[in-house]
C-alpha cells in the first residue's frame, strides 16, 4: 500500500478517551468510534498496535492516597487497562476486524500474554495488536508501556491520541495566545517538561528514534490523516 507515511504504528490512547463525556467508565459508543478509525487505517494497509490506558477506570495513585501499598493499586491500574483491551477487542471484532490482546501482566484465562515474538507474528498477519496490561511492572504509565511495545515492534511512529491536536505552548482551552507547535526535539520535549507523555517515554522514544506524534481524535478520520503524514499535529522527533 502506498500513501502511508508511516506504516507501522503504535496507537496511544488513554483511558480517559474511552468514557468519552462520562467521567469514568467506558463509553461502548465512543469504542465504536475509535474502532471505526481503526478499521479504516487497516484496510489501507497500516499496521497496527494499541496501547490503551486504564485512567477510566483505575489509577494505582488512588490507591496510595488512601494510604495503602502503591503496588495493589498499580495492580489494580493495569487490570483496568486489560479490561478497556477487552471492550475496544470486541469492538473490532463486530466490525470483522480481527485483533488480539496481548497482556504484559499475564492473566492467561483471559487473554494472551505479551511476547515480543507473539506481537510480531500478529501485526504480520493484519491483525490489531492491543497491547494490554501495562508493562507488567507496577510504577510505571501506560504512556511508557507504549515507547516500549513501539520499540519492540519496530513501529515507525507512536501516534499519542489527546484531546487536542498537537502540543501548544500554554493550555489551548484557557489561553486563546497558545500556539501549536509543528515539530519538537525530544529534548526540547524532555527540558520544557510538557506532560503530553511522561519523560521516560519520551526519553525510550528518543533512544529508538521513533518520532511521536500528538494528535487529537475528537475528530473521525483524523487517524488516516496522521498516517498519512497530513493533519493537524505535533511531531517529536530526533
Ligand atoms: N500501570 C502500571 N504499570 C504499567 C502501566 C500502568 O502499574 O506499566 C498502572 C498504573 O497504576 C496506572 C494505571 O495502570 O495509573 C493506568 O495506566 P495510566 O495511568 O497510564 O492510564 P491512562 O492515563 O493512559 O489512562
Amino acid at each position: 500500500m502506498t500513501g502511508l507515511r508511516w506504516k507501522r504504528v503504535l496507537v496511544k490512547l488513554s483511558g480517559e478517551a474511552l468514557a468519552g463525556q462520562q467521567a469514568m467508565g467506558i463509553d461502548p459508543d465512543v469504542v465504536g468510534r475509535i474502532a471505526d478509525d481503526l478499521v479504516s487505517a487497516v484496510k489501507l494497509g497500516a499496521e497496527i498496535g494499541v496501547v490503551i490506558g486504564g485512567g477510566n477506570l483505575f489509577r494505582g495513585a488512588w490507591l496510595q492516597k488512601q494510604g495503602t501499598d502503591r503496588v495493589t493499586g498499580d495492580h489494580m491500574g493495569m487490570m483496568a487497562t486489560v479490561m478497556n483491551a477487552l471492550a475496544m477487542r470486541e469492538a473490532l471484532a463486530a466490525r470483522g476486524l480481527k485483533a488480539s490482546v496481548l497482556s504484559g501482566l499475564p492473566i492467561p484465562t483471559v487473554c494472551d500474554t505479551f511476547t515480543q515474538r507473539g506481537g510480531l507474528e500478529h501485526l504480520a498477519s493484519d491483525r490489531v495488536v492491543l497491547f494490554a496490561g501495562g508493562t507488567g511492572s507496577p510504577f510505571f504509565t501506560t504512556d511508557t508501556t507504549a515507547a516500549l511495545r513501539a520499540a519492540e515492534m519496530r513501529c515507525d511512529a507512536i501516534l499519542k491520541a489527546t484531546n487536542v491536536d498537537g502540543i501548544y505552548t500554554a493550555d489551548p482551552k484557557k489561553d486563546p495566545n497558545a500556539e501549536r507547535y509543528d515539530r519538537l526535539t525530544f529534548e526540547e520535549a524532555i527540558s520544557r517538561d510538557l506532560k503530553v507523555l511522561d519523560t521516560s517515554a519520551f526519553a525510550l522514544a528518543r533512544d529508538n528514534a521513533i518520532p511521536i506524534i500528538v494528535f487529537s481524535l475528537q475528530e473521525a478520520g483524523a487517524l488516516i490523516e496522521v498516517l498519512a503524514g497530513r493533519g493537524r499535529a505535533t511531531v517529536v522527533a530526533g
